[in-house]
């Protein structure tokens, strides 16, 4: 039979879990296992929200398991190392993205790019490989192996540095891989959220010109003035759509929900390249004219792997690449998915999870 989540392993654990498909958290005991020979164990201090722990603490991609505890943009300090560690040291901060584990053999993982290896371990509701799940980081510690803790740049900061560890490596991988990060080049942010407004922030630091795509006028000037796109488009409205019709380069799709993806073809040059890294529930329907016409090419990306993820956070700290962010105790974490929901957050939320989970607990 298997085993309740506080009876897994041998540490105690604390968090906020779902325990079904209405999403929403609640506190949880559970239990993590002692640190192996090359685990890193470290005390969370701060974790994103991104809306992926949405989509999957209500299960709408059709994977979770529950209790789901979510959390994949963790930052924290190291306090135990296992024998056969060699970066890391106690007291050292670190930080944990989406993946926690693959398989090491297979030939994604040998490329880096182990966020595409069919056996990957996500660092929330995944089967690890003895069998239990994973949890998240929206609890007071995590452990795992070395390969998959990133270390933390001297200059970047905690609270709003920890959404780089999704929404930054969402956006970095993708210019990269697709050869959009070439100065002057122009592309498309389509969707201000989360992963959106840090997608404009990486690609100003590459040197792009970048125009937002966005169903929200109100964040024009914000746009504009604060995260310095170069355009700003209210996708909406088809007069302004037609003003950058065969114009960019590439574009990156960040929107959550179903939505059409033919005007987003349209605004790319022959051979430009519309990338899609939003998870909307539903398909897209893809005309063939302006695919086949241009030349264009849809892909999609996720995250990136460990390699360029290090890569992204050094980028970040250089370059001044952080997350707008809203710090929040955990106890606001419900009200919190709610308001991403209804795109009320400048950009990010980040959980104060060090100062905020055992008071909630104890309450
Ligand atoms: P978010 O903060 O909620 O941002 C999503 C944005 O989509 C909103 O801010 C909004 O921007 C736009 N939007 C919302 N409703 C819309 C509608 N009805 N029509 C058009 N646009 C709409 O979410 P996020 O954390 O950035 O994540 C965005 C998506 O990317 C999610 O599906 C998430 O699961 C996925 N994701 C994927 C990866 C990956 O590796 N591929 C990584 C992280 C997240 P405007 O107000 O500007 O229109
Ligand atoms: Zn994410
Ligand atoms: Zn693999």
């Amino acid at each position: 039979m298997e085993k309740s989540p506080d009876l897994e392993h041998p540490i105690k654990a604390y968090g906020y879990a779902a325990r079904d498909t209405s999403g929403t958290l609640s506190p949880l005991t559970f239990s993590r296992r002692t640190t192996r020979d090359k685990d890193v164990r470290f005390r969370v201090l701060y974790c994103g929200i991104c809306h992926t722990d949405i989509h999957f603490v209500k299960d709408e991609l059709g994977m979770s398991s529950y209790p789901f505890i979510p959390g994949h943009e963790i930052v924290g300090v190291v306090t135990e190392v296992g024998r056969e560690v060699e970066k890391i040291k106690i007291g050292d901060k670190v930080g944990v993205g989406f993946l926690v584990g693959s398989c090491n053999l297979c030939e994604m993982c040998a490329n880096e790019n182990e966020q595409y290896c069919a056996k990957l371990v996500m660092t929330s509701g995944s089967p690890n490989f003895d069998g239990t799940y994973t949890y998240g980081g929206y609890s007071d510690h995590m452990v795992c192996e070395e390969h998959f803790v990133l270390r933390w740049p001297d200059n970047l900061p905690l609270d709003s540095g920890a959404p780089l560890l999704c929404a930054g490596i969402t956006s970095y991988a993708p210019l990269k891989k697709f050869g959009l990060d070439k100065p002057g080049m122009k592309v498309g942010v389509v969707g201000l959220g989360g992963v959106g407004h840090v997608a404009v922030k990486m690609a100003k630091a590459f040197g792009l010109e970048v125009t937002v795509f966005s169903t929200s006028p109100a964040k024009k000037q914000e746009a504009l003035e604060v995260l310095k796109a170069d355009n700003f488009i209210n996708s909406r409205d088809e007069e302004q759509m037609q003003v950058v019709m065969d114009t960019l380069d590439g574009v990156i799709d960040t929107v959550s929900v179903n939505h059409a993806i033919t005007p987003l073809l349209n605004v790319l040059k022959p051979n430009g390249k519309l990338i899609v890294v939003g998870l909307p529930e539903k398909s897209f329907e893809v005309s063939a004219a302006p695919l086949v016409s241009g030349g264009k090419i849809v892909a999609g990306s996720m995250i990136g792997g460990l390699k360029d993820t290090q890569e992204m956070l050094d980028f970040a700290a250089k370059h001044g690449v952080t997350a707008d962010i809203e710090i929040i105790p955990i106890d606001y974490v419900n009200t919190a998915m709610d308001r991403i929901l209804k795109s009320d957050v400048r950009y990010r939320f980040v959980i104060d999870v060090a100062n905020s989970l055992s008071a909630s607990l104890s309450s």
